[in-house]
């Protein structure tokens, strides 16, 4: 029988695809490259499902993001408009959310359970370690993050704890049955105040499938078909409970690519992929083998690279597209001076007809950001950071500039009251009281002046008094004045890095970034040149603007947050050893995946940029080592460009074009003769 579809399937999919969306059911597996059309191909198969009469209700779709999962239904909701109810779509912890507020009461919970953020969740485990303080004060403990970590990492991936520890944190292993038992105690604490982390919205709703019969039947009847996309980032436990929801007819479909699992640190097992087949004997498997995305050039680049993973799948991937314009790798001066390429190189792109929002900057961690984000600013080149909050507008940032901006304006309550409730005893009613006794013409000198014994003040609080009036006493010696970045580290060494080790999470990463921080602020002549600067970065946020006006901006990610998104033009900095990959890492293969996943995001421009020199902690220029990423690509994979500002000159980058790379000559050894060709090798 022919049927009458809104969709045109034939002409929107290939072969393939169509084989995928036609399918009646079952399991079913496409293990594709990237651009291969696997994200595009759930999503038509979700239409034709309901084309074909299936209640939208009645399917699960999976995504890594719900802002992704929010995209795809709503093409899906434009393919198909007289569609009517709605998919059920989101990530997995949103959906066990969802599942776990109808069902809390059957493990004990009440339907108003409210959720632990991560720091939460570390306050808690804090809580956990000291009501088992006899156990522990002989030895020195794991703090509470890193207990948080090894907890997640064990209920996520299913493996035993002391396994865990041996990996992670083997300078604990003597102690796996201490933390076993701080591990209970957290269970409990969490349990008696009606609180559940991220891991119980995974945990809790397998348990439910696990151990009571009647939900699970319930559950199990709730969705015809399920769909997954990014399965190759899905853990143990993920796996499980989309095994427990099949209903009998066992329709699930997932997609992904073995060679962009890049979340292997939190627990994710690409295993889930590879082994489909072998969990599922009677599975359908599709080979989607033309990439649609890249052009032929940028394809190849990405493929030579991955190529060096021994631990890795091969597929078929074909580029549709035509197109000869090779890559380009990019050495710059400095990271100022690739801020500056980039941000030129930005705007000659918008010239020749791409839009902004058709273009992204990536990079492997957020604080690589800093001077793109400044340089933008400077050229009024508006852009929207997806890697979460921007530089400036994170807590840690925040935190320790308030104190310099207080030195700046002291009449500057806002300032005044978060850089004191950052210390002991201080919450915002004694904030207060000290603030209506100095506020005036000059506060700070106010506040100087006045002992703190004289304020009325509990012990705690009047100690950490004395503790601010010692750090903005120093902050204002004469030699900072001209030196911002001097009176960051003074706010570091003085209080901000204990002070953050024992509350942030991430307190190393964000110590890093302050670090860079100072740096930065030692290119200002002035504390006010400084704070106008970022100010201004401020005020052109991106994320605020979103409900507004919608014009035209360009996207600033990290790598792991730009999975699955595409852009005609793609650059991504800060190519060097140490950076990317990150010295952090544990898994060289699964930087090698992060940084595939990162090339395959381009369509048309991949532009893969490096700084030759930049600052060390010690404030030492360093000579940085290329990415291994970059040198292990063949000759052929890119033109190597380096750019080289002239001095006098404006601050225009000078790109030129060569065909082969070779390091500027005092790179390679140490010669005292001049270099013939001083701009460009
Ligand atoms: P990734 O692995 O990066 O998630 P993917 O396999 O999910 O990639 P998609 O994002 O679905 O790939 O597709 C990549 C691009 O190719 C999209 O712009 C998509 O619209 C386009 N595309 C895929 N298949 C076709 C097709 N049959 N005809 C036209 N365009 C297609
Ligand atoms: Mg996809």
């Amino acid at each position: 029988m022919t049927r009458k579809y809104t969709v045109d399937y034939e002409a929107e999919l290939n072969k393939e695809q169509l084989r995928v969306v036609s399918h009646p059911g079952g399991p079913m597996l496409a293990l594709a490259g990237a651009g291969s059309g696997k994200t595009r191909t759930l999503v038509y198969r979700v239409c034709r499902l309901i084309e074909d009469g299936i209640s939208p209700n009645r399917i699960l779709l999976l995504t890594f993001t719900n802002k992704a999962a929010k995209e795809m239904l709503d093409r899906v909701q434009r393919l198909i408009p007289h569609g009517r109810g709605r998919v059920s779509g989101g990530t997995f912890h949103s959906t066990g959310h969802r599942i776990l507020r109808r069902y809390a009461d059957v493990l004990g919970y009440s339907s108003r359970f409210s959720i632990l953020d991560r720091e939460d969740a570390s306050d808690l485990m804090g809580q956990a370690l000291a009501d088992l303080s006899k156990e522990v004060t002989q030895r020195r403990t794991p703090k509470p993050r890193l207990l948080v970590d090894l907890y997640s990492f064990v209920i996520n991936t299913g493996r035993d704890l002391e396994k865990v520890i041996v990996d992670r944190a083997p300078q604990y292993l003597d102690q796996a049955e201490i933390i076993a038992a701080v591990f209970r105690r957290y269970l409990e604490r969490k349990r008696k105040a009606d609180m559940m982390d991220f891991d119980d919205l995974l945990l809790n709703w397998l348990l439910l499938l696990q151990r009571h019969a009647s939900v699970r039947s319930e559950l199990k009847k709730q969705f015809d078909h399920v769909l997954v996309d990014e399965f190759q980032d899905t853990n143990r436990l993920q796996s499980d409970i989309i095994d427990s929801m099949l209903g009998p007819d066992r329709n699930l479909m997932v997609v992904g690519d073995d060679a962009q699992s890049i979340y292997a640190f939190r627990g994710a097992d690409f295993d889930n992929i590879l082994g489909f087949p072998d969990r599922y004997s009677d599975c359908e498997v599709f080979h989607l083998t033309l990439n649609y995305r890249s052009i032929p050039p940028i394809l190849e680049l990405a493929n030579a690279s991955i190529e060096h993973n021994t631990r890795q799948f091969p597929k078929m991937l074909e580029p549709v597209r035509k197109g000869t314009d090779l890559p380009r790798c990019v050495t710059t001066d400095s990271p100022e001076a690739q801020g500056r390429f980039i941000a030129e190189k930005i705007l000659e792109l918008r010239e020749e007809g791409i839009p902004l929002e058709d273009m992204a900057v990536l990079y492997r961690n957020h604080s690589h950001s800093l001077e793109i984000q400044v340089e933008l600013t400077r050229r009024n080149i508006p852009f929207r950071v997806r890697s979460g909050l921007r530089f400036f507008e994170q807590r840690h940032v925040k935190d320790t500039v308030a104190h310099l901006r207080f030195i700046e304006n002291s009449r500057d309550e806002l300032s005044f009251s978060r850089m004191l409730r950052l210390r002991r005893g201080f919450g915002l009613r004694l904030v207060a009281k000290v603030w209506n006794r100095i506020s005036g013409a000059d506060s700070l000198q106010t506040l100087r002046e006045t002992p703190p014994r004289t304020h009325d003040l509990p012990q705690g609080a009047r100690d950490s008094l004395t503790g601010v009036i010692k750090l903005l006493d120093e902050m204002l010696a004469p030699a900072f004045q001209t030196q911002p970045g001097e009176m960051i580290r003074k706010v570091l060494t003085e209080f901000y890095r204990q002070w953050a080790l024992d509350n942030l999470e991430n307190a190393r990463s964000r110590i890093d970034d302050l670090d860079q921080l100072a740096l930065f602020a030692d290119g200002y002549k002035d504390l006010t040149s400084f704070l106008s600067e970022i100010s201004l970065l401020n005020e052109l946020s991106g994320e605020e603007t979103t409900g507004g006006t919608t014009d035209e901006m360009l996207v600033l990610s990290t790598t792991h947050q730009a999975k699955g998104l595409e852009w005609s033009a793609v650059f991504l900095a800060w190519l060097a050893e140490g950076r990317f990959p990150s010295s952090r890492a544990e898994d060289e293969e699964e930087e090698r995946r992060l940084f595939y996943v990162a090339v395959t995001r381009a369509r048309d421009f991949l532009f893969l940029v490096r700084p030759l020199i930049a600052r060390d902690r010690y404030r030492v220029d360093v000579l940085l080592d290329p990415s291994r990423f970059l040198l292990e690509l063949p000759d052929e994979a890119c033109d190597r460009v380096v750019v080289r500002e002239q001095q006098e000159d404006d601050t225009e980058a000078q790109p030129e074009v060569t065909g082969r790379y070779s390091m500027p000559s005092f790179f390679d050894e140490p010669s005292d003769t001049p270099s013939s060709d001083d701009d460009v090798n």
